[in-house]
């Protein structure tokens, strides 16, 4: 049976490794990638160069977002309120809640949920950093907003999280984004006008 060139293959293998990119779409990336056009081999040296340079790719070593420094722009930034927190899964979800406009304190990324049924238990987020974090500041920070989905990875991880900062005995208001998400949505798909809204009436918890 005939099939594709094995370096045809092999590229098709490794987009098929993307998530959310099914075989028949992983054929249609591979060959796109392969099209020859006036430009000949522009599009793939770009390709591998802009791959390469994001290997440079850093996590902030105060806050867990992804950056291009040591310490990103958000925590360099010294204008924002340090008072505030908002504890987020991942680096989408600190971008959507930028856009907002809604908030201007600091953050921290958490870098995954608790799912103990795929190993994520709460030493293999950014949770002691995070605690670490706060007991720096002593006792500067008044509120922790934990911008987290409602499901059950994002519940267990906003019951964990808030028990863990309560035994810290700090004077602290730990929040969580109000109604106005329609339960089990995702955070990092919401939109600004809904997003800003859940923040503004965040719930204390
Ligand atoms: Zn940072």
């Amino acid at each position: 049976m005939y099939n594709y060139p094995h370096k045809l293959l092999k590229l098709i293998n490794e987009v098929s490794k993307l998530p959310g990119v099914g075989p028949k779409m992983a054929e249609r990336i591979g060959l796109h990638i392969i099209k020859k056009d006036k430009n000949e081999n522009e599009y793939i040296d770009n390709f591998a160069s802009v791959l390469q340079e994001s290997k440079e790719l850093t996590f902030c070593r105060e806050c867990f977002n992804v950056s291009d420094f040591e310490i990103c722009p958000i925590c360099a930034d010294k204008e924002r309120d340090g008072q505030i927190m908002c504890v987020v899964e991942s680096a989408e979800e600190v971008i959507t809640v930028e856009r907002t406009g809604k908030f201007k304190g600091y953050y921290h990324v958490l870098q995954g949920l608790i799912n103990p049924l795929n190993n994520m238990l709460p030493d293999n987020l950014r949770i002691k950093e995070m605690l670490e974090r706060i007991k720096s500041r002593g006792g500067a920070i008044k509120e922790i907003i934990l911008a987290i989905n409602h499901s059950v990875e994002g519940d267990a991880t906003s019951l964990y999280i808030s028990a863990m900062a309560k035994d810290l005995g700090y004077e602290m208001k730990i929040s969580r984004l109000a109604k106005g998400l329609p339960t089990g949505s995702d955070i990092r798909y919401a939109d600004e006008i809904t997003l800003g809204q859940a923040i503004v009436e965040r719930k204390e918890i």
